[in-house]
């Protein structure tokens, strides 16, 4: 086993990435579609907020793309995913498992309940939350009781449990799911990173009770900001719209409101874009596969690095490539993202695991051995849909 030599791996990532002088970035957006005319069409006739055809229309591709009942479009996904956590019930004061290994907008959501997060360990195979680890833990931790998981230390009830599928790869959902059974948390998936990635033959996202979609500017297809609820249960999505239009009653002039809501609804004008971004998600994730393929094949002879491939049970988005430095060279890693970002090829190590940063330390967590250790040797190289495309 010797170290990953950065020229060897500079190698290998030019025979994949086209040729262009200048930066190549992590994942940039990508509009060649009916972009351009679905957001003149908003100025045209001057629907451009929170009311148009196109909220309508995107939700309706949305529910049709995901096989969801039902899609709800917010302003972004930490406001999907606070939704999500309000429609599971989550109330202040209790827990909700989320994987350490994550981006912070899973976190933040749990707080903006009042709620506390409780870090959860993840599997090499899928980068996200590992649920044999999760239920030998659960048994030593918790109980149920009276229908509810109660933590023995905290004394708090843990009422949820946040899978996230890693830079698009599906996690183990159907065992995720049998252990929150077991132990009776309601599952919410965070879905931002998986649009366009299914577990076995179905999409991401529709295996919680409620999901949340992403369609920021580095997502799979973006909105410019942008994000969605998924779910298949007809009440829950009822309940989704009226908090996310400020808790409105409906009625023709008057203004009343029957609890504290939240302005959370997508603009007509982003819902445009998204729009048309959606009628290209299909090629966008064939090209996304096959520039992942291009880096697998690239990378397969370069010692010391092992390009991160698909769970065996899924079909990938491939939102963001990742290589794995082997754990015996895992020091150089930061070298080795100085010589990639001076060459003008952005990389990245994986986010700072939630229970390091100054206002999660003190929260709760099982033993983080595997999302520690990948930490120390992920890096995320360049993904966006038209690098397959343009290789000379
Ligand atoms: C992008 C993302 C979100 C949502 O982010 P927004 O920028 O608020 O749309 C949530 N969770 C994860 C894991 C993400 O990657």
């Amino acid at each position: 086993m010797g170290a990953p030599n950065p020229d060897a791996v500079i190698a290998a990532l030019r025979t994949v990435l086209p040729g262009k002088q200048g930066n190549i970035a992590l994942h940039e957006p990508w509009f060649i579609g009916k972009e351009w005319e679905y957001v003149k069409d908003c100025l045209d006739t001057g629907w451009v907020s929170s009311n148009g055809k196109y909220v309508d229309r995107f939700e309706v591709q949305l529910a049709e793309y995901t096989g969801a009942r039902h899609a709800i479009a917010v302003v972004n996904g930490t406001a999907a995913l606070h939704v999500c956590l309000k429609l599971a019930g989550v109330q202040p004061g209790e827990e909700v498992v989320i994987p350490a290994l994550t981006f912070i907008a899973t976190a933040n959501a749990v707080s903006y309940c009042g709620a506390t997060p409780h870090f959860a360990d993840s599997a090499n195979a899928t980068l996200g939350l590992d649920p044999a680890k999760l239920s030998d833990y659960l048994g030593d931790t918790a109980e149920v009781r009276g229908g509810t998981c109660v933590n023995r230390k905290t004394g708090a009830t843990i009422r949820a449990a946040v899978p996230m599928h890693t830079f698009g790869h599906p996690m183990e959902i159907e065992n995720l799911l049998e252990v929150a059974a077991r132990f009776k948390l309601v599952v919410i998936e965070d879905a931002a990173e998986s649009l366009g990635s299914f577990y076995k033959d179905s999409h991401t996202g529709i295996f919680g009770r409620v999901s949340a979609l992403s369609f920021n500017g580095n997502k799979v297809v973006t909105t410019g900001g942008g994000g969605a609820v998924l779910t298949n249960d007809d009440a829950l999505a009822k309940y989704a719209r009226h908090l996310t239009t400020t808790a409105r009653l409906p009625h023709k002039w008057s203004f009343v409101h029957d609890e504290v809501g939240y302005n959370y609804r997508l603009p007509n004008i982003n819902a445009a874009l998204g729009c048309a971004q959606l009628e290209q998600l299909p090629e966008f994730v064939r090209r996304k596969r096959e520039l992942a393929a291009a880096y697998r094949s690239a990378f397969s002879g370069v010692r010391g690095v092992r390009f991160f491939t698909e769970p065996p049970h899924a079909r990938s988005n491939y939102w963001l490539n990742a290589l794995v430095l082997d754990a015996a060279v895992s020091d150089r890693r930061d070298q080795l993202l100085d010589t990639l970002n001076a060459q003008g090829i952005m990389a990245r190590p994986v986010w700072t695991l939630m229970h390091r940063l100054p206002m999660y330390q003190s929260c709760p967590r099982m033993p983080l051995d595997t999302a520690e250790d990948l930490e120390r040797r992920l890096i995320n190289i360049p993904s966006s849909p038209f690098l397959a495309a343009g290789k000379q």
